[in-house]
């Protein structure tokens, strides 16, 4: 049997609360820096109007948007072709490694910028109203450790801007994460799609029956573990499931 030496697990209990109490004084910082230094651009740094939020209107119309929503749709439907049936699938800015997408999304989950990632919830939500009749949006869950640690999950966040502009409610209890997901980032495609593949499960499935549900994440490129939610929901009787994410990989 493995021996943790208990001074060793002692220290990473300590880490753990070190994390997560820097966390949460990073978000009680950011907020307080946005009541005192409300009004700067967190793309350019210039002073915002009073008509501006969070990016200056250049910087907001300077960004990657992914304009043809119906063609768009088509590409980004591809997406799964094969893996999962997937109804619509929407993203607002095509994200790439280092364009100002990839910053948003940074200053969203590693600097807490939670109000910006509503605001962008709003865009996205107005984006979609138009084109589908929605039961349910369900964000994709962190794991509750990584939770506790972030403070917040950025998809809950960019789904409660969404629930705002289309009137459909957001819920958190459907979709659950039931098993901690590795670190991504030095994993393959294969290695990614073994971690993610049985970490999602649906509750009160009932619920979702023959309805339409919306499922939310920051950002879409590989797509396993989006797929691993739509697999789960799939199964439920009559139940359409179709994508919305904050950027995509296109
Ligand atoms: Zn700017």
């Amino acid at each position: 049997m493995l021996k943790i030496n208990p001074k060793f697990n002692g220290n990473i209990v300590r880490l753990n609360y070190y994390i997560v109490i820097k966390n949460q004084l990073q978000i009680i910082t950011s907020a307080t820096l946005d009541i005192f230094y409300p009004n700067h651009c967190e793309i350019c740094g210039v002073d915002l109007n009073l008509n501006e939020n969070h990016l200056c209107l250049s910087c907001l119309y300077d960004l990657p948007y992914l304009y043809n929503i119906k063609e768009q749709q088509k590409s980004l439907n591809q997406l799964f072709w094969g893996r999962a049936d997937v109804a619509n699938t929407y993203s607002l800015f095509n994200y790439q490694k280092g364009n100002q997408v990839q910053d948003i999304l940074h200053l969203i989950k590693y600097k807490s910028k939670t109000k910006m990632a509503e605001f962008f919830g709003e865009k996205l939500g107005e984006s979609i109203q138009k084109y589908e009749p929605i039961d349910y949006i369900l964000p994709v869950p962190l794991h509750p450790k990584k939770l506790r640690k972030r403070g917040f999950n950025q998809s809950t966040l960019i789904a409660k801007g969404m629930e705002r502009v289309m009137n459909v409610k957001v819920n958190e209890k459907i979709l659950k994460r039931v098993q901690h997901n590795p670190s991504q980032t030095t994993v393959t495609k294969y290695d990614r799609w073994e971690n993610v593949r049985s970490i999602f499960e649906v509750r009160k499935s009932k619920k979702i029956e023959g309805k339409h549900v919306l499922v939310v994440d920051d950002v879409l490129t590989t797509g396993a573990t989006i797929e691993a939610c739509l697999k789960q929901l799939l199964q439920v009787d009559g139940c359409k499931v179709s994508v919305a994410t904050l950027a995509a990989r296109v």
